[in-house]
């Protein structure tokens, strides 16, 4: 080991217990890697640290200036973008020991909570208070507040109820110099001044170390039901999405799965999805008890209007369950049919949201690649997901290429390269397609204010 990092170990070993501090090459190497699975990561972490207190944090920060070594937070590793990489090396900062509810307030409608907190528990938690907070990036049963605020999350629901940022009152930040500074304030509304929170949603980790979040909660809705619709072509599925929206109903979900989607999930997840339609749409709907079958007759008599050949619904929770389990099986279904899986983020305005899906398959079907597509069409928001074989250099080339025209596409049509996932170190050579140059030098002078040394997650998103 050399002597700057035998160095660093040991003032990491006397800021924090010893088993707080990982440091063989195994242990490095697992948290070197996040769910994108990219394939040119070149480096692995000089450390892993489980911090437990802002305290804590303060001193691996100073240890970090030090030796002018990165600092990378990490909640699940469940990004799809490459955000916890560690091309440069540096010191994982990991929270799962700092994962505790600090306060539920029913009368405010908020949750203090500690970074490292998973959604799920905090959704099961909210609900005993008759309260919801509705950010489900899919995998809620692992994915973190700090993670989910860091990557401005937004997921299934963000159709009704908006995404992470929408949910975000106050923050409390270690700045890259060990500073604290504390962002909005715990009332539900806030014109006092700039608005700091909404810099770190979405910062990926390169602005500042989230180490508290009072988030607002809402009303848990009474009741739900979720159903599936089948459609013969992309097109008539998509004009259904509109009809509902003009006719002014209001799900919280409307999510896409195209036929490559059904039948992989069906094949490796069974789940009685009808394989031989062209895709489908996940629509939920929710609210009062008596309004769920009011919603449903409507929205069924649109479907079928619209061309829906068979729509199946949940009439009880293990139904319900069901269909989600299908939907959000998707991703863990592509990852069995090659040794490698990508999956993207791209978002057009509605309009603009049939030439996005069918472009994507033609592109995809261009370069010889499978794709299952599915997405939260409701906000004009796609995920191909493509299963590839990076031994297989063609392959890879082609998958490399279809990326490309896939961005293009999304810029042609008006749109933006993640609505939700990020871009971590994934697009980052892309995001000048799509931001203009101006936003991006102010992006970078933020990011040199913030943290002048580039000791926070150097690298990413620019
Ligand atoms: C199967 C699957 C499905 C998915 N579906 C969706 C979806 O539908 N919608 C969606 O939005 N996302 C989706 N995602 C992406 C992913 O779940 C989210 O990005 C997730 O919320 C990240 O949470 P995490 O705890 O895993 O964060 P991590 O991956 O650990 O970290 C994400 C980023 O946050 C930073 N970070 C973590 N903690 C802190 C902190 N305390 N302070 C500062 N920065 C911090 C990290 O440095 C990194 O840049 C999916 C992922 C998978 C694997």
């Amino acid at each position: 080991m050399l002597t700057k990092n035998k160095n660093l170990i040991n003032d990491l070993k006397k800021q924090l217990s010893k088993e707080n501090v990982l440091t063989t090459l195994e242990e490095r190497y697992a948290y070197s890697q996040d769910a994108s699975n990219l394939k040119d990561i070149k480096n692995i972490a000089d450390a892993v640290v489980f911090v437990e207190n802002i305290e804590q944090i303060q001193n691996v920060v100073k240890i970090a200036n030090k030796y002018k070594i990165p600092i990378i937070c990490r909640g699940a590793g469940t990004n799809v973008v490459g955000a916890c990489t560690t091309e440069h090396g540096g010191i994982i900062l990991n929270f799962s020991k700092m994962n505790k509810i600090l306060e539920i307030n029913p009368e405010n409608m908020t949750a203090r909570v500690q970074p490292g907190l998973i959604l799920g528990d905090l959704q099961k938690e909210v609900e005993k208070f008759g309260l919801f907070y509705p950010p489900d990036p899919s995998n809620l049963k692992v994915s973190t507040i700090g993670g989910s605020i860091a990557q401005s999350s937004g997921g299934a629901k963000s159709f009704k109820y908006g995404t992470t940022k929408d949910y975000i009152l106050s923050l409390t930040v270690v700045m890259a110099n060990g500073e604290i500074l504390q962002t909005g304030s715990n009332t539900i509304k806030n014109a006092t001044g700039y608005n700091l929170s909404t810099l770190f949603v979405g910062s990926e980790g390169t602005l500042g170390i989230i180490t508290e979040a009072v988030l607002k909660l809402i009303p848990k809705p009474e009741a739900r039901a979720v159903m599936m619709s089948y459609f013969d072509t992309v097109e008539s599925a998509i004009k259904a999405v509109n009809t509902i929206i003009d006719n002014r109903i209001y799900p919280a979900t409307i999510d896409f799965m195209d036929k490559n989607a059904i039948c992989t999930v069906e094949k490796f997840y069974p789940a009685n999805l009808l394989t031989d339609k062209e895709c489908a749409l996940v629509i939920e709907v929710d609210g009062f008890k008596n309004s769920i079958e009011y919603q449903r007759k409507i929205i069924v008599n649109i479907l079928e209007s619209s061309g829906s050949s068979a729509i199946q619904y949940s009439t009880n929770d293990e139904e319900y369950e069901k269909i989600w389990m299908a939907r959000r099986s998707s991703m863990g279904a592509c990852t069995k049919l090659r040794p490698n899986v990508t999956t993207d983020d791209v978002i057009v305005p509605r309009e603009n949201l049939a030439k996005l899906v069918k472009g994507i398959q033609n592109i995809c079907e261009k370069y010889n690649l499978i794709t299952c597509l599915v997405g939260h069409v409701g906000d004009g928001s796609v995920h191909p997901q493509i299963p590839i074989d990076y031994e297989d250099k063609v392959e890879y080339e082609n998958y490399k290429l279809a990326k490309n025209e896939i961005y293009q596409l999304t810029a042609s049509l008006d749109g933006i390269l993640s609505g939700e996932h990020g871009v971590g170190y994934a697009k980052k050579d892309y995001i000048n397609m799509v931001i203009n140059p101006t936003a991006l030098d102010y992006m970078r002078k933020i990011k040199k204010t913030f943290d002048p040394d580039n000791i926070l997650n150097p690298y990413k998103i620019f």
